[in-house]
């Protein structure tokens, strides 16, 4: 066994942090006060790659396994988080779908540009009636010649009001159950009968625009249907299995973050004529802190390790990205504590991360959507 991460992976870990910490964060006022993403940063992210974390070299990507993209993604948690949640929803949950299931006509139609960061993409299963219970969306593709006709809402999309590309989970013939669904590629800004609804205003990851994606007979054709026809639940699910070992990743750069913050400000601040790291109640948030780091470090590695080894981690990933986010919602309480009063001021990284990291509790599954989808494969 060899727990250090490649040399290259670490380089790579290197420029994405430093770049978060220095160029994003420089501009997360302006994020928070515009809700956008300003465009020279995301030209910036598209020219250190970050777009092409997952699609292969010939396409123009980085070409990274998942080892590489959730050390990548670790990277991006040290930052803003709503920067970071543009990023890993195109590079995970917009991506994986086509590079594993696309024809080759396909890829070279989009992920070139998506690489490129000219086309944003998206993943779209949630409906307003169909949130956790994914296997009961409503959203209708009926097939008339060589088109797909979609009528229906998905809603809470990310990335939606900026995509180019969404990656569609939909209802092919409703008499097979759950295995009557299909995927396919919507460009949502060029078919006509596709609109996207208003941006939904978020408790926090601000520039982490989603909305609802309205399709009204919207005609998407056929040579766009992702894997093949009836690929089911299951298989439409597996996109998100990759993603959630990335969202365990990012939570845990969210968490060195905040501690270092906290053993920064803990060392520095003074109350009873000493720094208060000298007291041992704060000694024990930051360990506290640190336990969640590092368990939450292991696991996303090995699973990511267990993904490049061809294993079935259905039920790792949800471990990995039950364990990560729960620690880090625990990790931002304590650090907006260490930083008493002004961990709850606007001007606080940690009171914005406080609010960022709640989402990542809810989507790609819920917390207790993983201890289903746990237990269930422990009592298969
Ligand atoms: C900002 C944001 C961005 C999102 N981005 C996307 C996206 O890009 N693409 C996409 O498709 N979706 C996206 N989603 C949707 C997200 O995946 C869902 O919100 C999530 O799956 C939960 O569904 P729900 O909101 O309908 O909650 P519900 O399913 O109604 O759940 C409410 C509560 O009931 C609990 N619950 C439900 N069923 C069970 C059960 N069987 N056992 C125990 N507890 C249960 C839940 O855990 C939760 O606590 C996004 C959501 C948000 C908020």
């Amino acid at each position: 066994m060899d727990f250090q991460l490649p040399e290259d992976l670490r380089g790579v870990q290197a420029t994405i942090r430093e770049f978060m910490l220095g160029r994003v964060e420089a501009r997360a006022h302006d994020i928070e006060a515009t809700n956008r993403i300003p465009p020279e940063l995301m030209a910036e992210a598209a020219a250190l790659g970050l777009f092409g974390l997952s699609i292969p070299e010939e396409y123009g990507g980085v070409g990274l396994g998942m080892l590489g993209r959730c050390a990548a993604y670790e990277a991006l948690g040290h930052g803003h988080m709503g920067f970071g949640g543009v990023i890993s929803a195109h590079a995970s949950i917009g991506t994986s779908g086509l590079v594993k299931l696309g024809t080759d006509e396909q890829k070279a139609r989009f992920l070139p540009r998506m690489a490129a960061g000219e086309c944003i993409a998206g993943f779209a299963i949630t409906e307003p009636s169909s949130g956790s219970d994914a296997a009961n969306i409503r959203t209708k593709a009926e097939k008339r010649g060589d088109v797909y006709v979609l009528n229906g809402t998905k809603h809470y999309i990310s990335n939606a009001p900026i995509a180019g590309l969404l990656t569609v989970i939909a209802v092919t013939d409703a008499s097979r159950g759950t295995k009557g669904m299909s995927a396919f590629l919507v460009e949502p800004q060029g078919t006509p009968g596709v609109s996207i609804g208003k941006i939904d205003e978020k408790m926090g990851q601000k520039g982490a625009l989603s909305a609802e994606v309205i399709f009204d007979d919207a005609e998407v054709p056929a040579a766009n249907l992702l894997g093949p026809e009836h690929l089911g639940y299951r298989e439409a699910l597996g996109i998100l299995t990759s993603g959630r070992v990335g969202i365990a990743a990012r939570s845990t750069g969210a968490m060195q973050r905040l501690l270092d913050l906290s053993v920064a400000h803990a060392k520095t601040r003074e109350q009873f004529g000493q720094p208060i790291a000298a007291f041992q109640a704060v000694q024990f948030m930051l360990a506290e802190m640190e336990i969640a780091v590092q368990t939450s470090r292991v696991l996303w590695q090995k699973v990511a390790w267990m993904v490049d080894h061809g294993e079935d981690v259905r039920r790792m990933a949800s471990v990995a990205k039950y364990h990560a986010t729960e620690m880090l919602s625990q990790v931002a309480d304590k650090a907006v504590q260490v930083a008493g009063g002004m961990g709850y001021m606007k001007d606080s990284p940690v009171e914005r991360f406080y609010r960022d990291q709640r989402l990542l509790r809810i989507y790609e599954g819920t917390s207790e959507i993983q201890k289903v989808i746990i237990a269930g494969d422990l009592l298969r």
